[in-house]
């Protein structure tokens, strides 16, 4: 399975946590502005707040909450 930019219809990588890629990304909100959503998804998926799925087996075998 392989995404596609939302603007461009690039390919974007599947475990990329945005939906477009990096080139329209940086264009629609600046260099700045990406990086930081980019930031802020990538925390909100190891949180487990995105991909349940992928994020099963981990969690499964480590009790996140120790490490905090
Ligand atoms: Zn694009």
């Amino acid at each position: 399975m392989t995404k596609k930019c939302i603007y461009c219809s690039a390919d974007v990588e599947d475990t990329c946590v945005i939906d477009f890629c990096e080139k329209c990304g940086v264009g629609v909100f600046g260099r700045k502005m990406f990086d930081a959503i980019v930031q802020n998804m990538e925390r909100a998926r190891a949180n487990g707040d995105l991909t349940h799925s992928q994020s099963d087996s981990f969690q499964n075998s480590t009790n996140l909450k120790d490490f905090k």
